[in-house]
């Protein structure tokens, strides 16, 4: 396997506060890798510092054999790392297809078209002239990956997906992650629902407290160390 993504000893703070502490986390070509941990415990900072939005003090951070510590927003983005903020963020006055559009100008070539895009959110063709206000907010969601997929990203960052979406959504938006994979897009996400990123990672960080406090493959996670991890605390 080829090593996409490889972080050592990430730090990021916030003028004097030190929201992350040394983070060390992988992402192997074509894996789907969930980030876990309480709010608060860094993960939001982990993406941002690593997707250059975020200036991170010590850093040491190869994307795609490239070493992409200090390099700008832009430039990483171009590079093939691109990120699905909390919060959706579409352009409320511009259509689904507008929406879709904007992610790909400029950008990478690859699998990734507005056919592919609606293959794989069957919801949204029917929507492709509805303005972002008439979606829901798991229509919103889709659009917004959908977005960011068309840069044609080798790795694709997503911060909490789920949130704030009924379970039958939910479900909806996690079935796209195999067909992300298949088309040879690398995923990590957010997720605060242990049991959701479970199901869908290769591999799972738990964040807590700005540090590591377990990385493993599903399988080999018990759920009390996942608890202690998640929570400092032995109560699931
Ligand atoms: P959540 O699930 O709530 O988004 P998170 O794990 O993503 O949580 P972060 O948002 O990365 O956590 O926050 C990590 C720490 O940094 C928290 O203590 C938070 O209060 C702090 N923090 C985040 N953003 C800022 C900011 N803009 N200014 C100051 N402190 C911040």
């Amino acid at each position: 396997m080829t090593r996409l993504l490889d972080v050592r000893g990430l730090t990021a703070f916030y003028g004097d506060f030190q929201a992350l502490f040394g983070i060390d986390l992988t992402v192997e070509e074509g894996e789907t890798v969930a980030i876990i941990g309480a709010n608060g415990a860094g993960k939001t900072t982990f993406l941002r510092a690593v997707t250059g939005m975020r200036p991170a003090v010590d850093q040491d951070v190869v994307f795609a054999d490239t070493r992409i510590a200090g390099l700008s927003a832009d430039r990483i983005h171009h590079l093939g790392l691109a990120m699905v903020p909390e919060g959706r963020r579409l352009f409320p006055s511009l259509s689904v297809e507008e929406n879709l559009k904007i992610g790909a100008a400029g950008q990478r070539s690859g699998p990734w078209t507005l056919e592919e895009i609606y293959e794989i959110f069957p919801a949204l063709p029917e929507r492709r002239h509805h303005g972002g206000t008439e979606l829901s907010g798991g229509q919103q969601q889709m659009v917004a990956i959908g977005r960011a997929l068309m840069s044609n990203p080798r790795l694709l960052l997503c911060d909490e997906i789920s949130l704030g979406l009924s379970p039958k959504v939910i479900r909806e938006i996690y079935a796209s992650v195999p067909l992300i994979r298949e088309r040879g897009t690398s995923l990590v996400v957010i997720e605060q629902d242990i049991a959701q990123a479970l199901k869908v990672a290769d591999r799972v960080y738990c964040f807590q407290e700005g540090r590591v406090s377990l990385a493993g493959r599903p399988a080999d996670l018990t759920r009390d160390a996942i608890a202690h991890a998640y929570f400092g605390t032995e109560d699931a």
